[in-house]
């Protein structure tokens, strides 16, 4: 017969998900109730308006999809394009081909502006695709590309596709609740984001935000979203602000309970702290890095705090390395990625497992498991690295 699963206590430094806090785990085992219940509908409306604090925005079309952050991809790309319309997507990593993928489905052109992986997006060349393209409708890139750990400038970006009259859309999966992010600000007129990155939450919602010019896409479309499920049209019936809430699909009830728990620790943090930490919580780790002879692939001033791509010898098997840290330590990086493959280790400091214990946990670990691999670690200096940034900089 087949048993109950219980899965091992394991530490999650990879791309993601990361260490969910106990406080969201307990959320998630609370009583369900009804997905039209009053109380639970309350609820929701919490939710949107810490969704609303996490993005710092005042959009009122602001809302998890019941579906991780690829849903939510999906979500903007499905209901801002339609057949025949053209976006100019800025690619430095594997989610940018993504976001091809998906306009390319919905019947759309996509211009394509290339970047060396493991770099910034270049603004210039964003610019000149937006100059040499005056139809197009949107620029879409990737704030934090978690396939690399570079950072792009968001803000920047935003401001040349107003400059040039297109709709921004921006990938913050794994940029929110990790490095600065503002909506309204920057002008950003689409979003989307995920639960299991830097909200240190279960997989599996979707945070997205639209713009007031950007809503007015959608209701004004010429045919239908072609996906009845992620058609905003529809889901606002339920996620709206009209009195009454009509079914269109049963939440993921308990899921929300997490994220609500998930947003009011980031709120009991505050942003701004929580930006802090994560690059804290960076500084202490690379210098251990560094410290262990190992090195970024990402140039300092675009590296994300929360996803760090660290390259080793062509001496180091990497999958060795990757096993033995989960079977003798229980601790999960990642691997690379595409033309990153075999070269480097993605290991996030995201959310609830950015701090001072993970950091040093890893660095330990991982400085044990190469120096068992004939590499000449320098185990002490390594944890006083990082031990002396954290006594200098907390
Ligand atoms: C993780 C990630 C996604 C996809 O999110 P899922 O929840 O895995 O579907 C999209 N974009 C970026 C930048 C990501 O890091």
């Amino acid at each position: 017969m087949i048993k109950s699963f219980h899965p091992p206590v394991r530490t999650l430094m990879g791309p993601g998900p990361s260490d969910v806090n106990p406080r969201i785990l307990e959320a998630l085992s609370r009583p369900t109730i009804g997905h039209l219940d009053p109380v639970f509908i309350d609820m929701m409306d919490e939710v949107k308006s810490l969704l609303q604090y996490a993005f710092q925005t005042e959009n009122k079309l602001t809302l998890p999809v019941s579906a991780p952050g690829s849903a939510g991809m999906e979500t903007v790309f499905t209901n801002l394009l339609e057949s025949g319309d053209k976006v100019i997507i800025c690619q430095n990593g594997v989610f940018g081909g993504r976001m091809k993928e998906n306009a390319e489905r919905c019947g759309a052109q996509a211009i394509m502006v290339e970047d060396v992986w493991g770099e910034t997006v270049d603004i210039d060349k964003a610019e000149q695709a937006l100059s040499e393209n005056p139809d197009a409708k949107a620029l879409a890139f990737v704030h934090a590309e978690t396939s690399t750990g570079a950072r792009s400038d968001a803000e920047a970006l935003c401001a040349l596709a107003q400059k040039y009259d297109c709709l921004s859309i921006v990938d913050a999966v794994t940029s929110l609740g990790g490095i600065e992010l503002k909506v309204d600000d920057w002008g950003i007129d689409a979003i989307y984001s995920g639960t299991q990155k830097c909200l240190s939450c279960v997989p599996g919602l979707s945070p997205v935000s639209f713009s007031d010019r950007a809503a007015k896409v959608i209701s004004s479309r010429k045919r239908k979203v072609q996906s009845w499920f992620l058609d905003l049209n529809l889901v606002m019936g339920y996620w709206g602000t009209e009195a009454k809430r009509a079914y269109h699909h049963t939440a993921p009830i308990n899921s929300l309970y997490a994220l609500h728990e998930a947003l009011v620790i980031l709120q009991e943090e505050g942003l701004e702290q929580a930006w802090q930490r994560h690059a804290l919580n960076h500084q202490a780790f690379a210098a251990g890095i560094k410290a262990m002879g190992l090195g970024f692939v990402v140039a300092e001033d675009v590296r994300l705090p929360q996803l760090n791509a660290v390259s080793f010898p062509t001496s180091i098997n990497d999958a060795d390395v990757r096993n033995a840290l989960l079977n003798e330590y229980n601790l999960e990086i990642g691997s690379g990625l595409g033309a990153l493959a075999g070269k480097v280790w993605r290991i996030g400091l995201m959310g609830y497992a950015s701090n001072r214990t993970n950091v040093l946990f890893c660095l330990s670990a991982l400085a044990n498991v190469l120096a068992a691999r004939g590499m000449d670690i320098d185990s002490k200096g390594t944890l006083a690295a990082a031990n002396t940034v954290y006594n200098t900089k907390a």
